[in-house]
């Protein structure tokens, strides 16, 4: 059976491990990298991503995450956790990303005055109804590279969800609402990556 992990070093992991559930997907919490070895893919939480950085090394889970994501297993990182995917944090050098998307990002984009908010977000590839967003100091996604597939953006036209291959990233927290539409979409993902294709 397909088992999707959640990274639980810090953040929103339980909200997430709970919509899985509620799914009736097999879940598990990742601390360590024996635990990395068990799981299909993984969920990087929202939270606070320079916290997330340091204890992936601390885990020493850094060059296993690394290494299982380029042979394939999906991951899919939300806020914190699409700027712990990016290839670079721009005006920032307090987080260490992954490096596994071609995306710069930027931390905390919206500023105080729109510290959180809502949006009725269009996200095509799961449908013609528009995606309850909650974005909480959220980042954007500045800049694109030419592998990587805008998934959706804001009417300003800034970049809030992409995917690469077999890694997806929102700016905001699909696992703060009760559309359980984007982590369907990335256990389809995962069950994809189990099946080998
Ligand atoms: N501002 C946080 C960061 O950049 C992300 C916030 C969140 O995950 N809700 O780490």
């Amino acid at each position: 059976m397909t088992k999707v992990g959640v990274l639980a070093l810090q953040g929103d992991f339980a909200e997430h491990l709970l919509v899985l559930r509620r799914m009736g997907v097999s879940t598990s919490e990742v601390r360590l990298p024996a635990d990395l070895v068990q799981v299909d893919g993984l969920i990087i939480p929202g939270g606070e991503s320079t916290t997330i950085s340091r204890l992936v090394d601390v885990y020493e889970l850094r060059s296993p995450l690394v290494q299982r994501a380029r042979e394939g297993m999906p991951l899919f990182g939300t806020c914190a956790g699409l700027v712990m995917l990016a290839r670079e944090v721009v005006k920032d050098n307090s987080v260490v990303p992954l490096g596994l998307v071609d995306i710069q990002v930027q931390r905390n984009a919206f500023g105080r005055q729109t510290d959180s908010f809502e949006a009725d977000l269009p996200v095509p590839a799961i449908g013609p109804e528009p995606f309850p967003a909650v974005f909480i100091r959220a980042p954007i996604v500045c800049q694109v590279g030419e592998r990587v597939e805008t998934m959706a953006a804001l009417e300003d036209g800034r970049v809030v969800a992409v995917r690469q291959g077999s890694f997806l990233a929102t700016a905001f927290h699909p696992e703060l609402t009760q559309d359980t539409r984007l982590h369907r979409y990335f256990v389809e993902m995962v069950k994809a990556f189990g099946r080998g294709s």
